[in-house]
């Protein structure tokens, strides 16, 4: 008779060198001390910081209503909207509540949070590098993983939780 092993886990060690998974319930519902403050009314709540393959899972909260950002992207992000809802000045569409955006590589675009929205949250995946630029591209800044891992650790440390709190989020 063969052993029935369908519900049996794998029997095997992981890989030596395999990280830890990252297990975060209510990633949204979280202490106000894990939302770091990105703008006046702007935080983003880090949940892994792939630093080993330069990229970013965070949720974006925004409580203002207006233009938030112009930025391109040279790899693909994408976004799932938890709360609220937003659209970007060069497409048509609306990102609303339980939507999902993808934006391939190339994308310049213009976040405008709409007025009769009180808060905004969505789950973004922004790989390498998302460069803010003015209506010519010019670029004026940019962010990646390891300038959202310094947010981190300068709010966490500021917010009594000390700068090591982010390295549970890092891989
Ligand atoms: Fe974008």
């Amino acid at each position: 008779m063969t052993e029935d092993t369908s519900r049996m886990p794998y029997q095997l060690p992981f890989p030596r060198d395999a990280q830890a998974e990252i297990v975060i319930p209510n990633a949204a519902d979280c202490d106000d001390r894990l939302w770091v403050p990105q703008a006046k009314n702007v935080w983003f709540r880090p949940l892994c910081l792939n630093r080993s393959q330069g990229y970013w899972m965070n949720l974006l909260k925004v409580r203002k209503a207006g233009v938030l950002s112009r930025h391109r992207h040279p790899q693909p992000v994408h976004g799932f909207v938890l709360k609220g809802r937003w659209h970007y000045l060069e497409h048509d569409w609306i990102a609303e509540e339980g939507g999902y955006v993808y934006e391939p590589p190339g994308e310049t675009h213009t976040l405008v949070v709409p007025d009769d929205v009180e808060e905004m949250i969505t789950y973004f995946q922004v790989n390498g590098v998302m460069c803010y630029v003015d209506p010519w591209g010019s670029v004026t800044g940019y962010e990646d993983v390891f300038t959202k891992i310094d947010l981190c650790r300068k709010h966490f440390a500021e917010a009594g939780l000390g700068e090591d709190y982010v390295d549970q989020f890092i891989r």
